[in-house]
């Protein structure tokens, strides 16, 4: 399957029929996880445009975000994966507002034998201010959270791994040690050496590309870019 010839045949179908473009939000198709038919991601084709490239997806995980059962069900599925891998984690940074999934993740962990560094009670679940170049700020009252802690860094979606690297450099001036990493969604198992442990993969939604802007082969025929997109949501353009 081709997200780029579903996405121009369906186009071409709507301009025959005259017909208004369906919104984002009613074309989404469902994937469930290979291994749990619980967990399910929404992803509709199109030409969306993220900071670093154009992508033929835009990729849904909003209700592992805000609903609590979701959640719960996308954490207990998380440490499954990261169970044998991951020995010590003291910190859960969550960005793209996972905080719902962050906390469940970090009550899953607890209940496993991966420990935390000595002196430790429990895990920490922090959310960094995000400044206007991308970089994480974390202020005095929570550097003791990051400063000598292994951390596991948590996504909601990631393609090219550059807001990874960025904030895992962030994160290492702080003085933390990056141990892993999860996206919801990811093109990739790993960053820099970092392991990368995502619920949703690329064989789970088969035909996803993403494109440096220059190369997009939908703005080489002249289709518009439907919504920017980051790992928050989406913002429509038209
Ligand atoms: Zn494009």
């Amino acid at each position: 399957m081709s997200g780029l010839s579903d996405f121009i045949q369906d186009n071409s179908v709507m301009r025959e029929g005259n017909k208004k473009p369906k919104a984002i939000h009613e074309r989404f198709i469902e994937f469930h996880a290979q291994d749990d038919e619980q967990i399910v991601l929404n992803a509709v084709p199109g030409h969306f445009a993220t900071i670093q490239s154009h992508i033929n997806y835009y990729v849904d995980v909003t209700s592992m975000k805000v609903r609590t059962k979701e959640a719960r069900e996308a954490a207990k599925h998380l440490v499954e994966k990261m169970r044998h891998k991951v020995q010590v984690l003291d910190t859960i940074v969550c960005m793209d507002g996972t905080q719902v999934l962050g906390a469940y993740l970090a009550e899953e962990v607890e209940k496993t034998n991966i420990g935390m560094s000595p002196h430790h009670e429990t895990i920490r679940v922090v959310c960094p201010e995000v400044n206007s170049v991308n970089q994480l700020l974390f202020r005095e009252n929570i550097k003791p959270s990051i400063q000598g802690r292994k951390i596991f860094l948590l996504l909601a979606t990631m393609s090219t791994g550059e807001t990874v690297r960025q904030s895992m450099e962030c994160i290492e001036y702080y003085g933390g040690d990056v141990i892993g990493v999860s996206s919801i969604f990811s093109t990739r198992h790993v960053v820099d050496s970092t392991d990368v442990f995502p619920i949703f993969t690329i064989d789970d939604l088969p035909g996803y590309e993403s494109y440096k802007p220059a190369d997009c082969p939908f703005c080489k025929k002249g289709i518009p870019i439907e919504a920017m997109v980051n790992g928050y949501g989406y913002s429509k353009l038209r």
